[in-house]
């Protein structure tokens, strides 16, 4: 066996804790450095909820407070073009956009119905289901934040480290547990990491942030590829069921999938090797630029090899055995539509509009639930809900009480595979409107190919600036928020084209990204007869290929 070489130094200090120290190297650095994020709470809950928005200094606003989930939302009625040219206190609202926790998207209705309460009562109503199965309300005010998290912990539920440089939401498959076709129920792992680390103050100060996705499902229903830590489970033909380790993928602007360690991990593992990668990032992650920072970048120098002999070495204190690839996922992970579980009984998978629910939606979705017997909810990295446990015969009361409050079991292909970002209607980072420009394609996407009747659903995601919030290079179209030309010279929202992306799925081999297609850009009332032209196209070309 040829031992991997040890990497080449860098010339100058990265801000590795491990190798250059931990004076601070950049602004963020300074402010993590000055006091742990998780201190803020105490601050919230005995200054700033009683002081208001303007107590709240500039480093907890804009900085610690998202390790609470909090963050400013923008100001209504900033056009895009001056996102890059204000200053942060012009472009943000004196309200916060809340992110609740969700794990392993894992809810009981008790859980669904608080969240809806408080989205009716502090929130205006609003809700939306993001595509890292956590839910996100906003136009909270700080002055109701301790109340918020009272009723959200009375119930389990929390918003710690739901942002920030931090351990971020664990996705995991949405059908632990209760699907025929299981090789692991990752729930106890999930719960296990969650138990050990959330809120630890030793991991609450990474370089970056820090996702996971854990799934037992042969659909690979998380995305595994694009998560800093992920593990997939896997037969292997000694050790039987276990997971197979993958680390360093991330997306946003230097977009990377991620690889694997060849690792074999037992289920009960997990936790300690989760916690062992998660301080080796803390420890040995770059902390120079913030453009740099994601434990990806430290893979790229490394190589898996070395990845895996620092972790066994120094952080683990044992050698994993090698384990073999998940094969080629069997379904597709998205579980919408109604769904056998192993025990008879049925989920039902159902597709609001690019995740936009709202408080009384959850509400009802939760009465209409626990009518039928079922206490349990499942939200996905897809935007999506499931509810689970239906008897049969509550199976069709729950799709139409699903669909009267605009969850769509039956969606139409778009419905079930366009996912946006949260863009310029909230978000102080957006250059462009999302949700509304993905629904008005939706509606007008089902009218104009209404002639191509079981068309299969081809992936449409859109983000409203550079970052990649809704994995723009992961979908057939992925569009990317920036101003364009129209055709008389003006600039007017619209979006850089992405084609051809996508993660290994039962019809693809392999995850690849999606590829710029030099100067293809659309404005945003183009979207729908650009994705016409390419879907057209697509099926005539598949169509015209000998098989
Ligand atoms: Fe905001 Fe950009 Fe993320 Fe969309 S992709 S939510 S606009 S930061």
């Amino acid at each position: 066996m040829t031992l991997p070489s040890t990497p080449a130094r860098a010339s100058r200090p990265n801000g590795q804790w491990a190798v250059d120290g931990h004076a601070p190297l950049n602004p963020n650095e300074v402010v993590k450095a000055a006091d742990n994020g998780l201190n803020v709470r105490d601050r919230i809950e005995n200054v700033y909820a009683a002081g208001g928005f303007d107590s709240i200094p500039a480093d907890d606003l804009r900085g610690r407070l998202r390790w609470w989930g909090l963050y400013t939302q923008r100001k209504p009625g900033i056009d895009g073009g001056r996102t890059a040219t204000l200053e942060p206190h012009e472009l943000e609202d004196r309200y916060f956009m809340l992110r609740v926790r969700i794990d392993g998207g894992a809810l009981t209705t008790e859980q669904l119905r608080t969240i809806g309460a408080i989205s009716t009562e502090f929130g205006r109503g609003t809700a939306d289901i993001t595509d890292r199965q956590n839910i996100q309300i906003h136009w909270i005010r700080v002055e109701d934040v301790p109340e918020i998290w009272r009723r959200l912990e009375a119930v389990g539920l929390s918003t710690t480290e739901t942002a920030g440089d931090v351990p971020r939401v664990i996705l995991g498959s949405p059908v632990a547990g209760i699907a025929a076709d299981e090789i692991l129920d990752p729930t106890w792992a999930i719960g296990e990491i969650a138990r050990r680390y959330l809120g630890d103050p030793e991991l609450a100060n990474l370089p970056r942030k820090f996702k996971t996705a854990i799934t037992g499902h042969p659909s690979q229903d998380v995305q595994h590829q694009i998560n800093d830590i992920a593990f997939v489970a896997v037969n292997h033909p000694e050790l039987g069921p276990g997971f197979d380790l993958w680390v360093g993928g991330a997306l946003s602007v230097a977009p990377r999938l991620g690889e694997r360690l060849g690792a074999f991990v037992r289920e009960e593992q997990v936790p300690d090797v989760w916690g062992a990668i998660t301080s080796l990032f803390r420890d040995y992650g770059y902390r120079r630029l913030r453009t740099k920072a994601r434990l990806k970048f430290l893979l790229a120098d490394w190589g898996a090899a070395w990845f895996r002999t620092v972790l066994q070495d120094e952080f683990l204190g044992y050698e994993l055995p090698d384990g073999p690839p998940p094969p080629r996922p069997t379904r597709a992970g998205d579980h919408v539509g109604v769904h056998a579980q192993k025990d008879g009984r049925f989920y039902v998978g159902a597709a609001p509009y690019v995740g936009r629910v709202s408080g009384p939606a959850l509400t009802a979705v939760a009465e209409l639930a626990d009518a039928a017997g079922s206490h349990r909810i499942r939200l996905t990295p897809y935007q999506k809900l499931l509810v689970l446990d239906v008897p049969a015969d509550q199976v069709a009361a729950v799709v139409t009480g699903l669909r009267a409050h605009g969850l769509e079991a039956e969606p139409s292909p778009f419905r079930q595979s366009t996912i946006a970002c949260t863009g310029i209607e909230f978000c102080k980072f957006a250059i462009v409107e999302t949700k509304a420009t993905a629904i008005r394609a939706i509606d007008s996407l089902d009218e104009r190919l209404m002639d191509q009747p079981g068309l299969a659903p081809i992936s449409l995601h859109i983000n409203g600036c550079p970052n990649s919030c809704a994995r723009i290079q992961t979908a057939d179209i992925g569009l990317k928020g920036q101003l364009v030309m129209d055709d008389d010279g003006a600039q007017v929202p619209g979006y850089q084209v992405h084609l051809g992306g996508g993660l290994a799925s039962p019809d693809r081999d392999e995850a690849g990204l999606g590829r710029t297609v030099r100067g293809l850009k659309v404005t945003a009332d183009g979207v729908p007869e650009y994705v016409e032209r390419v879907v057209r196209r697509y099926v005539a070309d598949r169509e015209s290929t000998p098989t």
